[in-house]
Parts: structure tokens; sequence; C-alpha cells
């Protein structure tokens, strides 16, 4: 059975971990750049691994593990089985953890050839010709999508699971938050391309609030109708190309399961 979550009783604090394993770090980064929030989560949580914050580590199990990065290795596929051996619960945070990143360009391309261009010494890299999110590799209980994470639904999750109870982090789409903060639509008012109907809401629709069209950096969201989407982007201006390269950005794996998504 899959662990769950324990309310935080007066008494010792539950342990947090941060892991990395592909990845950029922008979404651990979010953690710090909690600021006001920071003090209140380092009171509540005994912060036991967090090698971007401190050296000082101390061994699992974890209550609490946040994973940032894909799996693109053999030696990343090991370690996210320890992790998860260590972690009663297991969050991922970010596109990469969640979708593959944009790393998972590998996906659609010969890795082979990309590290005897890249690497004098190819024989000397250990790859994975794909990479995947945490979710394909061991059991995951919850996931943060977001390139990078908001800072505003981590510090909820981490608040969830200090309550015992499920995040309050709503998977509808990108349009509705569009909606909620009363911005003009810029594909209805001004003809700009955007994935805001298939992108998962998280960010409070920042890039239409500044007249520009989403691009997709939280991934797809739990309704996604591309076939209704695609003919409107052609209609705007983007060639079959341009819908391929905007699908295939941050979450480029997971757009790419969707049904009428471009080969
Ligand atoms: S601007 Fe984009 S996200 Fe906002 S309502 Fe229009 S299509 Fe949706
Ligand atoms: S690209 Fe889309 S999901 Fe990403 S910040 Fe902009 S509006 Fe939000």
């Amino acid at each position: 059975m899959r662990p769950q979550p324990v309310p935080y009783d007066g008494g010792a604090r539950p342990t947090l971990a941060v892991f990395k394993l592909a990845s950029c770090d922008g979404c651990q980064l979010t953690l710090l750049d909690c600021e006001d929030q920071l003090l209140a989560v380092a009171g509540r949580l005994d912060i036991s691994h967090f090698l971007e914050a401190s050296s000082a580590v101390r061994p699992g199990p974890y209550d609490l593990a946040l994973v940032e990065g894909s799996v693109t290795t053999p030696a990343d596929a090991e370690r996210v089985r320890e992790i998860r051996s260590a972690a009663r619960f297991l969050v991922t945070i970010g596109a990469c953890a969640t979708a593959g990143g944009i790393q998972a360009l590998r996906n659609f391309a010969d890795v082979e050839e990309f590290r005897a261009t890249v690497y004098a010494r190819p024989d000397y890299i250990a790859t994975l010709t794909t990479s995947t999110p945490v979710s394909a590799h061991v059991p995951v209980d919850f996931e943060l999508r977001g390139c990078p994470i908001d800072r505003g639904q981590l510090l909820e999750v981490i608040t969830a699971f200090l309550a015992g109870r499920k995040p309050d982090v709503p998977n509808h789409s990108v349009c509705f938050a569009c909606k909620r903060r009363g911005t003009v639509c810029v594909t209805v008012a001004h003809g700009t391309p955007c994935l805001g109907p298939v992108t998962h809401a998280g960010c409070g629709a920042i890039c239409p609030a500044y007249g520009r069209g989403c691009y997709g950096c939280f991934g797809p969201s739990a309704s996604v109708n591309l076939p209704a989407l695609i003919p409107l982007l052609r209609r705007d201006g983007m060639s079959d190309d341009d819908v391929r390269r905007a699908l295939r950005t941050y979450n480029a794996a997971s757009f790419a399961e969707v049904e009428g998504a471009p080969s």
C-alpha cells in the first residue's frame, strides 16, 4: 500500500529531502525563493537533505521527498529507486520530473548521433536513449507541474502534506485562470497563437496577461483537445513545423502522447 501523509503532531518534525536528477535546478530554487514563507517551512520540517541549500546531509528514511529532474542515465534510474525506498511520500516537481523535460527531445532523435557529435570521447558517456519522468520508474505520490513550478503551488503541496490532506492543485487549463483574472483573450482579440486551452493551469496565466500567447510550460491539462486547437494555431499563422515545435518545447514527451499530436 502507498504510504500516507501524516499530519504534524507537534512532536518531532517530519523530515524533508530534496533530490535532483537531470534538470536545471530551477524548481529546487523555487523552494529557496519562497523567502517570507521559507522560515515557516523550515520551522515545521526538518530539512535533512537539500544540497542546493546546505552541504549538511542526514541519512534517510525521509518523510517527504521532492524530486526534480528526469531519468536520462542508468545511474539516474538506480538512484530514483533508492530515493523511492527511502521516502515515505514522494512528490515530483517540474516539467523534467513529471514529463521528461526539454531533454525528452532526445526521445524523437538518434541519441547515438548526438553523443558522437557532442563528445570527444563518446565511449565515456553512459546515457539512456530516452528522458523519462520519475513516474515511469517508481510510484509517485503527487506530481507538481511547471517549468519552473509555481511557488504558491509548492507551498500548497507541502502544507497539504503536513495537514495530511490532498493538495488543492486544480488540473484545468490556463484559459480558466486567464478568464478568472479578467485578461482579454490574445487569440480572440489579436489572433495571437496560444497554447492556453491545452495547458495545465498553475502559473496564474502570466503570459496572456502581458499580451503574449502561452507556450505550454506547465504541460497538458486534464482535458486536451488538440484536433480543435491545431487549426486555430494554423489560422493564426503557425506552420505545421511551428505547431510541432511549440508542443515540443518544455513537455515534449507528454504532449506527444496526447491524441491528435503531430508526429
Ligand atoms: S489568451 Fe490564451 S489562455 Fe487566455 S483565454 Fe485566450 S487562449 Fe486561453
Ligand atoms: S507559458 Fe503558459 S503555462 Fe507557462 S507561464 Fe506562460 S502562460 Fe503560464
